[in-house]
């Protein structure tokens, strides 16, 4: 017998008929002697259909509201879960995040999990209900309704998980694990049958959407042990473990892209001591996290500053500028959003050397420019015009060799 935490994602749950087939994978848990907690994810498309309505009605809405509309895509499924259990003669009961609660902090639309209280819930299984969890969701110091970011229900299963203290937490999706790169763009991408949580991490915050950034760093911190599998099929997943686990080393274990930034310059700003701090410190005190900088040579006293952040943030960040203009003495804003973040992660970097040159090489051959570089111990990217995306992707996947065979 063990304690588990299955996690379904939109498309396992996109209807009926799905939520169905999902329902009868926990109910074969809860025979096969398990104690089960289900936490589950909006039907897909339902949350970007929220998050639409609301830039629709204003592009700088309140965070507050936005997450009373885009957690509503969990209670339906709670709902339709634990009717579906119950259906098949397991005892359920659905849970949204301030019922359990699940407290946040009071970042609207990008929450951090600060406590969950699992009491009642091992209460509960172990008088045999099983509870369906809403993801995504919790409750902010303010008492009022937030949401834990896109993607965020991983980091509600993983946290939901070191709270009961579950021995696994699985992860159903719509691909039967974690790949060397999206297997959606690049058909030659092989299954990994494990992942150090490092590399996992990497790759998540680079753009891999398999689970979400925060899901891995607690799971990281908490040591569970979380499985990425398939909720169509019986194959085995993808085990994300520590790095001693892993018998054969790859230098390079996956590539991701992100088509989720937007590249905004900041022109003909003043070249002295504390203009960054001039252009970054607003934007971070109006929470916008940026990514990649780089600032030009100077030329006659001036210089361009130039970083990416989420497109969705640019409005915001914006505005923020805007407001500022006076302040910090630039010329003009220049946004461009048809930009992809192109990643390559590996461990292995960190003793081998040569990795990016790979990577600029191979770029080169097929002719892409690249625009911006970062680079950490284990990943280098490169940012480039969105449409050779795919094109840059497949060439990095052959140049390390990645390919299946
Ligand atoms: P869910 O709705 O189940 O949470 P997501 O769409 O969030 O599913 O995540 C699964 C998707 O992640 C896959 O359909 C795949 O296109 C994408 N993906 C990106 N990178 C990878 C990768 N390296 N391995 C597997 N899937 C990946
Ligand atoms: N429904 C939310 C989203 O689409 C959370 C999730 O699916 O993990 O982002
Ligand atoms: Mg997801």
């Amino acid at each position: 017998m063990a304690r588990i935490v299955m996690k379904f994602g939109g498309t396992s749950v996109a209807d009926l008929e799905r939520i169905r087939n999902a329902a009868a994978r926990v109910m074969r848990a809860v025979e096969a002697g398990d104690e089960v907690a289900v936490v589950v994810s909006a039907m897909a498309g339902a949350t970007n259909q929220l998050v639409d309505w609301c830039h629709e009605l204003s592009p700088l809405y309140d965070a507050r509201e936005y997450d009373a509309v885009v957690a509503t895509g969990e209670q339906v499924t709670v709902g339709l879960f634990a009717i579906a259990l119950q259906t098949l003669g397991v005892e359920a009961r659905s849970w949204t995040g301030w019922q359990i609660p699940v407290s946040t902090d009071g970042q609207h639309g990008k929450a951090r999990i600060m406590a969950i209280d699992g009491a009642e819930l091992i209460r509960r299984m172990q008088a045999g209900q099983v509870p369906v969890i809403a993801g995504f969701q919790g409750l902010g110091p303010d008492k009022r309704i937030t949401t834990l970011g896109r993607g965020g229900s991983d980091t509600s299963a993983v946290a939901v998980a070191a709270a009961i203290r579950a021995d696994r937490c699985d992860i159903y999706t719509d691909v039967d694990g974690v790949y060397t790169t999206d297997p959606r763009l690049v058909s030659k991408a092989r299954k990994l049958s494990h992942i150090t949580y490092e590399e996992m991490l990497e790759l998540a915050s680079v753009g891999a959407k398999v689970l979400q950034t925060r899901s891995v760093e607690l799971a990281m911190k908490e040591r569970v042990r979380v499985q990425v599998l398939s909720s169509f099929t019986d194959t085995p997943g993808t085990l994300v473990v520590d790095e001693d686990e892993i018998v054969e080393q790859e230098i390079v274990a996956g590539i991701a892209y992100s088509r989720d930034e937007a590249k905004l310059t900041v022109r003909r700003v003043p070249d002295r001591p504390g203009v960054a701090a001039a252009v970054f410190g607003p934007l971070a005190e109006n929470g916008i996290n940026v990514d990649m900088i780089v600032q030009n040579v100077s030329e006659d006293g001036t210089t361009d500053m130039t970083f990416t952040l989420n497109k969705t943030e640019l409005p915001r960040a914006r505005a923020v500028l805007e407001a500022m203009r006076g302040e910090i003495g630039y010329a003009d804003l220049a946004a461009d959003s048809d930009v992809a973040k192109i990643s390559v992660v590996g461990v292995g970097m960190r003793s081998h050397a040569g990795v990016a040159g790979t990577m600029f090489k191979a770029l080169a051959g097929r002719g892409i420019n690249i625009q911006v570089i970062s680079t950490s111990e284990i990943k280098v990217s490169v940012l480039i015009a969105a449409e050779y995306t795919e094109l840059a992707v497949r060439a990095l996947h052959t140049a390390y060799g990645l390919d299946v065979a």
